[in-house]
């Protein structure tokens, strides 16, 4: 029987719901409170330039475009571009370390920048290629809701395995001497907002999976994304709803029978929240008991620039290390302080999309990680970004200040005002009592069909893994309408 489904939020988590959802035959409606959808996927544009606002690096390609495909998107006319190489590393000593795709080229390098340590990166890969398998099948393809179902001894076993009792930076000591060498490959928890003093070793998958499976580009902008995924909820008859919000859920029971959405009520069987899951819980009036505090990511100060040059020499990604990459993560994560001398990234996507800016324009991205909360006034810490400014082109893009046509900034204050969790900018941290079966499930607890969908969800953040989320979140609740039509019809 054909059921009513209320997903709240457009993000990329919302709108692959809601086609997995409509595609299994339902009526469903989206509710987006802003304007647009795609949430943090979405572009910062300026007299005709444009540059991605967030996601800004393609990983896990095959389940993107898996997903993608599952959902009736021809994958065929994505523009995706390999990079290869994948990006630089530079740091104060002058150092530059590159990273390839393809093995024999990563070798070359690592002899070059890093005599000696060719065996290290070749054990690293031997043995994560086994542990991500095995970590993709155990984790990311399945939903802890029924608690029990994590805790077998098969998945203890594959946990040690993959060390999950270490953390990412320690369990790099095996392979690498170098500490350079080992910060280029435990950096990549920032990309969920993570410490990589702190995170579980699980996510050393990600600096692999770099290597393994690739770093893409989508031609146009990653946020491009979200005009494809818009056709086609319109294609597929999703009801979508843009600058409205869902306020409150009615109740009968433990059932939620009703939504309320700018002060009108609709009814639904079932409904789906992907705003930012412990912030759109208490918007929404829900409380789960029994839960201990959650730990929100890193924040991100974020400058965004157009330019009236383009820097052909410099890569689409950098990572620029500054001389303490552990006290900087001190001051993110611990002491929760304006860094005083943060590594950061740069994002030059115009040296290989000029549909981005103007002719011989280029846009330019930089992400500093900073601490989450609201504490900080970024408003009054107008010399912070100055500084950041001064230290990209001293590093990595001389004559910088001079061919600044526009700048906008972004900071956790705006992130907190937007709805994200304490301001992070990825959803909860993922440590490990946040990963797995610690993290809030596609399910909610303590309700019979309310189910929940994006970064802070079980499997956790960056595009794709949401897009992963969507896809177990819709199984299951699937399988629940199936499940209770079985009770009807038995009955
Ligand atoms: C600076 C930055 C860089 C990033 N870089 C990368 C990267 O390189 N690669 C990568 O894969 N990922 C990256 N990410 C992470 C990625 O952007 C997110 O994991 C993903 O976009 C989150 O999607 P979501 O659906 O969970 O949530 P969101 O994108 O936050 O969407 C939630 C939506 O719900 C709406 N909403 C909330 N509450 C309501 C309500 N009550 N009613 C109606 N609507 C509501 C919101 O307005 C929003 O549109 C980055 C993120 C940031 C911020």
């Amino acid at each position: 029987m054909i059921k009513h489904i209320l997903v709240a939020g457009g993000g990329i988590g919302g709108m692959i719901s809601a086609l997995y959802l409509r595609k299994a035959g339902h009526d469903v409606t989206l509710i987006e409170k802003n304007e647009r959808l795609g949430g943090r996927l979405a572009f910062v544009r300026e007299n005709g330039y444009k540059v991605d606002e967030g996601p800004t690096i393609v990983l896990l390609p095959d389940m993107l475009k898996g997903i993608l495909n599952e959902v009736g998107i021809d994958i065929s006319s994505l523009d995706l571009l390999q990079l290869n190489p994948l990006y630089t590393i530079r740091y104060q000593d002058g150092t530059a370390y590159t990273k390839y795709s393809d093995l024999e080229r990563q070798l070359e390098e690592i002899r070059r920048v890093f005599p000696k340590e060719e065996q290290g990166f070749l054990k690293f890969m031997e043995e994560m290629t086994d542990r991500f398998h095995e970590g993709q099948q155990a984790f990311l393809e399945k939903s802890f809701h029924e608690k029990r179902t994590f805790f077998t001894k098969e998945n203890m076993r594959i946990l040690i395995k993959l060390k999950a009792y270490r953390t990412v930076r320690s369990s790099l000591k095996k392979y690498f001497a170098d500490e350079r060498l080992r910060d280029a490959y435990a950096l990549q928890t920032l990309y969920v907002g993570g410490n990589p003093y702190k995170a579980s070793a699980i996510y050393s998958l990600v600096s692999y999976s770099e290597h393994a499976h690739g770093i893409y580009y989508l031609k146009g902008g990653y946020a491009s994304l979200v005009d494809i995924l818009e056709n086609q909820l319109q294609a597929m008859g999703v009801h979508v709803r843009r600058n409205q919000t869902v306020e409150q859920f009615e109740f009968e029971g433990e059932r939620a029978v009703r939504a309320l959405v700018n002060g009108q009520k609709i009814a639904a069987d079932a409904f789906v929240i992907n705003g930012d899951y412990p912030a759109a819980l208490k918007q929404l009036g829900l409380h789960e008991q029994d839960r201990h505090k959650y730990v929100p990511s890193s924040g991100c100060v974020m400058v965004y620039l157009g330019l009236n040059k383009i820097y052909r020499k410099a890569p689409v990604h950098q990572f620029f290390m500054g001389d303490h990459f552990d006290q900087h993560m001190k001051d993110v994560f611990q002491t929760k302080s304006v860094p005083k001398d943060p590594s950061f990234y740069t994002f030059n996507p115009s040296i290989i999309d000029p549909s981005l800016a103007p002719e011989d324009c280029s846009v330019l991205y930089m992400l500093i990680p900073v601490p989450s909360g609201n504490h900080i006034n970024w408003a009054e810490e107008t010399d912070f970004v100055e500084k950041m400014i001064d230290r990209l082109e001293k590093r990595g893009f001389p004559q910088l200040r001079e061919s600044i046509v526009w700048k906008k900034v972004k900071t956790p204050n705006d992130s907190l005002r937007e709805g994200l969790f304490e301001g992070g900018s990825f959803g909860l941290a993922p440590n490990l009592f946040q990963s797995g079966v610690f993290r809030p499930q596609v399910k909610a607890q303590e309700t019979e069909n309310i189910y929940a969908v994006g970064a802070s969800i079980h499997p956790g953040g960056g595009v794709p893994i949401v897009m992963q989320s969507a896809k177990l979140m819709a199984s299951v609740l699937l399988k629940d309408l199936n499940d209770r039509k079985e009770v009807k019809l038995s009955g």
